[in-house]
């Protein structure tokens, strides 16, 4: 095969499952189709939890996967490559030593000469702009200069393959544009002599000024879902109407929902389902801001975004909230009140409340689970436990928790049951107790 059609990545069908601490296990990578060709950027977006850390992992070498194929350059990968750096979103670096130290540190362990260590360290710092700070310390440093010591690192090793793994989302948005920029720049301008990159990112605007390629990666079990040509020269003008058009698109194809079928079509619920993480006061205040003007109940997207200055992640969970307790709907970028939505949106908290626990139970099988639960026990009261169990048959012991934790407080907004959080009790209100009670009464008497 001749060398300039073999991919820099290649993967093909893979699956990566762990373990949980009960010994279940859980396939957190299943059928990931991959290629990462040279001269691209691809980037990659997809929820947290989605596996995308793990998929790096994989592609550097770190982790193996369970089944299917990685290549690197043709080869399977079976340890660390060499010729592949990773850089992460906060970089651990040793508070010990200095800039030119923590940049050596790699090098050194490759057993590079101390002369051209230094040679090495000192043309990356100064490609990458820390010039000057040659011998500082991390803590004299400002996280982006911190983060930019986590680039050389990576660049230092003359990497054929660049993984960054969200390295800009811990930074403030000027600092991160710039960082992001400075890259971009090193890239076109060949500077580096990196042949692919590829990010993870939970930016739709970073990704799209930055990729080639934007993947779409889905959860549960994590699998690329689609994909975008961006297709515009870089630098690119984010204000433009290509630009924007094609962030429209992501967004559309990152909250179009395909499991359970067609789009339209009710889906099933598991008990695993993973509740997004939110609460009911924030699902309710994006609902009213998407009521108001200027977007009187359909808004587009990305303009929500700016508006309301979430992070996509964060807004992703309220649209998936929102979703699934259909009070609103998402197509061709816009998000747009459901006439349940619109009623929520005009009612009284009272009235708020009761919406809410006809939708849990009707939606959300782990929240109908529980109140079933508890209305059939005899004293109306279930340890915790016993659900986080249950879910540990769908998900991580962490993951559970959260899950449990954020049905919990969905379930105490809409009254269907309480919890104790000294005892870790879950038990039906005091109010629907005293009424089923009181029905119990009546029966017997009649
Ligand atoms: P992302 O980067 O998309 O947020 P991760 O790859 O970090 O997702 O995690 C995906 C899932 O795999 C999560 O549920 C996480 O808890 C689980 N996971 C990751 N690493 C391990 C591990 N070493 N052992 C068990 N579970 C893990
Ligand atoms: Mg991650």
């Amino acid at each position: 095969m001749a060398e300039t059609s073999t991919a820099l990545l290649d993967l093909r069908g893979v699956r990566k499952s762990f373990r949980t601490p009960e010994r279940h296990e859980r396939t957190v990578l299943e059928g990931v189709d991959f290629r990462l060709e040279e001269g691209e950027i691809v980037a990659l977006l997809g929820k947290s939890g989605s596996g995308k850390s793990t998929l790096l992992r994989i592609m550097a070498g770190l982790i193996p996967a369970n089944g299917g194929e990685v290549l690197y350059r043709g080869k399977a990968m079976t340890g660390p490559a060499k010729g592949i750096s990773m850089v992460f979103q906060s970089f651990a670096l040793f508070p010990w030593l200095t800039v030119q130290e923590n940049v050596e540190l790699g090098l050194e362990a490759a057993g590079v000469s101390v002369a051209e260590r230094e040679e090495r360290a000192n043309a990356v710092i100064e490609l990458i702009g820390l010039g000057g700070y040659e011998s500082a310390y991390p803590k004299e440093l400002s996280g982006g200069m911190r983060q930019r010591v986590g680039f050389a690192r990576a660049l230092v090793m003359r990497p054929d393959v660049l993984l960054l793994d969200e390295p800009f989302s811990a930074l403030d948005v000027l600092t991160s544009e710039t960082l992001r920029e400075d890259l971009v720049d090193l890239w076109e301008e060949r500077k580096i002599p990196t042949k692919g990159i590829l990010l993870v990112s939970h930016n739709i605007e970073e990704a799209v000024s930055i990729a080639d390629r934007v993947l779409v990666f889905s959860s549960d079990p994590g699998r690329v879902r689609a994909e975008i040509r961006v297709g515009l020269p870089r630098p690119r003008d984010t204000e433009s109407a290509a630009f924007r058009q094609i962030v429209d698109e992501v967004y559309t194809l990152m909250t179009a929902h395909v499991r359970g079928g067609g789009a339209g079509m009710a889906e099933q619920l598991t008990l695993g389902y993973r509740l997004p993480d939110t609460t009911p006061g924030k699902l309710a205040g994006l609902l009213e801001t998407i009521a108001e003007p200027p977007f009187s109940g359909r808004a587009d997207l990305p303009q929500l975004a700016e508006e309301t200055e979430l992070d996509d992640d964060t807004l992703f969970h309220l649209f998936e909230g929102l979703r699934v307790l259909g009070l609103a709907r998402i197509a061709a970028g816009d998000i747009f009140l459901t006439p349940a939505g619109k009623l929520f949106v005009e009612a009284d908290d009272a009235q708020r409340k009761e919406m809410f626990a006809e939708s849990l139970v009707k939606n959300i099988p782990l929240a109908a689970h529980i109140r079933r639960v508890l209305d059939e026990r005899k004293d109306h009261r279930a340890p915790e436990n016993r659900f986080l169990q249950e879910l540990e048959d769908y998900l991580t012991g962490s993951e559970a928790e959260r899950v449990l934790e954020t049905a919990i407080t969905w379930g105490r907004y809409a009254e269907i049951f309480d919890y104790d959080y000294n005892s870790g009790v879950l038990m039906l209100p005091e109010d629907v107790v005293e009424e089923m009670e009181a029905d119990e009464e009546k029966t017997a008497e009649e």
